[in-house]
């Protein structure tokens, strides 16, 4: 229970929540699939059985919420078919990697981990100049939490 009220508190200021208002988004590109589609078969790669991915109605909301095994995607990540969008939404499936795999660790290394974990997927999901779109969008949302 301490380790999921843990989680619980980390996940508060996922990276749509606490930092995506503050990132700089014009280099975005487009990518082949949506973002709920890339989303939904990384649970399945991942093996991350259960996980639903939902449409969320609020701003800025992108999370995973572990009480209900949901990830929540805003309209606009949800229905995007952005290399930044589809970093969002595969970020927040890694956390569920993380939350149903037991993790333990501090808050940078739960992004971290989300974040590198997200990319594995994505590396053979999208081309080299989307990804290297995905890759910097993820690492400054990293950055926000280090300083
Ligand atoms: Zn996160």
């Amino acid at each position: 229970m301490i380790i999921l009220n843990k989680i619980l508190s980390l996940i508060k200021g996922s990276i749509g929540k606490a930092d995506s208002a503050e990132l700089d988004m014009s280099y975005d590109v487009p990518v082949r699939y949506r973002a709920d589609y890339l989303a939904a078969k990384m649970v399945t790669k991942m093996g991350v059985y259960g996980t639903r991915i939902e449409m969320d109605y609020g701003v800025l909301t992108d999370g995973y919420d572990v009480s209900n095994d949901t990830v929540w995607l805003t309209v606009k990540t949800y229905t995007s078919n952005t290399a930044i969008s589809a970093a969002i939404a595969c970020h927040e499936v890694g956390h569920a990697y993380l939350c149903k795999n037991g993790f333990s660790g501090s808050r940078i290394e739960y992004e971290t981990n989300a974040t590198e974990i997200a990319l594995h997927f994505l590396r053979d999901e999208l081309t080299d100049e989307q990804f290297k779109v995905a890759e910097r969008f993820l690492d400054t949302a990293l950055k926000t939490y280090k300083s």
